[in-house]
C-alpha cells in the first residue's frame, strides 16, 4: 500500500515538475521569486495594458541630475507592478501631499526594490495608503506593489498642475536612501530602440506576473547603454538637490536673453505656482521662456489598443523666429525641481 502512495507521489511530483503553474483562485502555487533577480526589466504595470511615456530620459524639464535616467509614465491612480524580481527594502504610503512645486519634494510616497545585483528599482508618487507591499518582502515581477498618484513633486502635462503618473527608475542600492543616482535602463517587453521607451510612445506591457502565462514575446536587451546624461537643469543650483530636502526658494527673476533656444516641450508647461509675477501683465500666464503662442502641451496621448506602440504625433516645434512678448524680461524663471 505504501509503494502505491509512493508511486501516487511520484507521479505527481512529475506531474507538476512538467506542468506550467497554474494561478488558482486561493491556491499559492506561484513560483518564489528570485534574488539575486534574474537580469531584464519589464514595464511596472499589469500585462496587456496600455501606458505612455509622458516624460522620457535626460531632459531639462525633471529627468536630469539624480533623475536623468528616469521615466514617467501615464498611470493614473492604476496598479503598479515590479519591474523585476527582488527584495522590498524601502516604502512609504503616508503622504497626502503633491503638486507642480519643489514644496513638495520631501512629500512623495514610494516603493524601492533591491534586485540583489547592486541595483534597485524605484517607483515615486504612489497614492496614500495604497502600496500593497511591506519592507523585507521578496516579490517577483509582474506583482502589484502599490497605485500610481500624485504625491511628492507631479505636474500635469495639461495645465501645470498635479498630474498624477508614475515615475520609475533604475538605480544603484544603496541603504536608507530611496532616491540614488539613475542608471540607463532597457525594458525586454519594448522591442525596437534597444529597449527604451521613447518620449510620447504607449508600450503595452508583457509583465504579467508570476504563474501567469506569457503572451507577448520579450526581446532581452542585455548590452548596457553608457552613463552620459546630456540634459541641462533650467536651474543648474538644483541639479543634485537631495530629494528628500526641501530646495531653497527660487532665485531671483533674471532677464531671459532673446536667443535662449527654446525648452523642450515638457518644460512649457511647468509653472511654479507660487512665484511672485513683478509685471504688469495681469492676464498673461508666466512661461519659463519666450515660447510660440501654441498650446502650451502637447495633444493627449491616445493609446491604440492593438499596436505594440504608437508614436505621438511630434510636437511642431515653435518658430524660431519667434519675438518674444515685451513682458518677457521680467518673466520669472521657471524652477525645476529634483522631483520627477
Ligand atoms: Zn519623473
Amino acid at each position: 500500500m505504501s509503494l502505491l502512495v509512493s508511486a501516487f507521489a511520484v507521479a505527481f511530483s512529475l506531474l507538476a515538475a512538467i506542468t506550467p503553474a497554474i494561478n488558482l483562485p486561493g491556491g499559492d502555487s506561484r513560483p518564489e521569486p528570485q534574488y539575486p533577480a534574474p537580469p531584464g526589466y519589464l514595464l511596472p504595470w499589469a500585462g496587456g495594458d496600455i501606458h505612455a511615456v509622458t516624460q522620457g530620459e535626460d531632459t531639462s524639464f525633471t529627468h536630469n541630475g539624480l533623475a536623468a535616467y528616469a521615466f514617467d509614465f501615464d498611470l493614473n491612480y492604476e496598479t503598479v507592478v515590479a519591474a523585476r524580481d527582488g527584495k522590498v527594502v524601502m516604502a512609504r504610503e503616508d503622504s497626502n501631499a503633491g503638486g507642480c512645486s519643489a514644496f513638495f519634494a520631501g512629500s512623495a510616497n514610494y516603493v524601492v526594490i533591491d534586485h540583489g545585483d547592486g541595483m534597485a528599482s524605484l517607483y515615486l508618487h504612489l497614492a496614500q495608503n495604497s502600496v500593497e507591499v511591506e519592507v523585507g518582502q521578496m516579490v517577483s515581477a509582474g506583482e502589484p506593489i502599490g497605485i500610481s498618484g500624485e504625491t511628492g513633486v507631479t505636474c500635469s502635462d495639461v495645465d501645470g498642475g498635479p498630474g498624477p503618473h508614475l515615475h520609475f527608475q533604475v538605480q544603484p542600492y544603496v541603504e536608507g536612501k530611496y532616491f540614488t543616482q539613475s542608471q540607463p535602463v532597457a525594458f525586454d517587453d519594448i522591442s525596437d530602440n534597444d529597449g527604451v521607451p521613447g518620449y510620447g510612445v504607449s508600450y503595452v506591457s508583457a509583465n504579467f506576473g508570476p504563474g501567469k502565462p506569457q503572451k507577448i514575446k520579450l526581446t532581452p536587451h542585455r548590452v548596457s547603454r553608457e552613463f552620459n546624461p546630456q540634459a541641462v537643469p533650467l536651474v543648474r543650483g538644483l541639479e543634485q538637490a537631495d530629494p528628500d530636502a526641501v530646495p531653497p526658494p527660487p532665485p531671483a527673476p533674471e532677464a531671459t536673453a532673446t536667443e535662449t533656444p527654446p525648452p523642450p516641450p515638457l518644460a512649457e508647461w511647468f509653472i511654479t505656482p507660487e512665484t511672485e509675477t513683478p509685471e504688469p501683465t495681469p492676464t498673461e500666464t508666466p512661461l519659463p521662456e519666450p515660447t510660440a503662442t501654441d498650446v502650451p502641451s502637447p495633444t493627449p496621448i491616445p493609446p491604440l489598443p492593438t499596436a505594440t506602440h504608437t508614436a505621438l504625433p511630434p510636437t511642431p516645434p515653435p518658430p524660431p523666429t519667434d519675438t518674444p512678448e515685451p513682458a518677457a524680461t521680467e518673466t520669472p524663471t521657471a524652477e525645476p525641481s529634483p522631483e520627477p
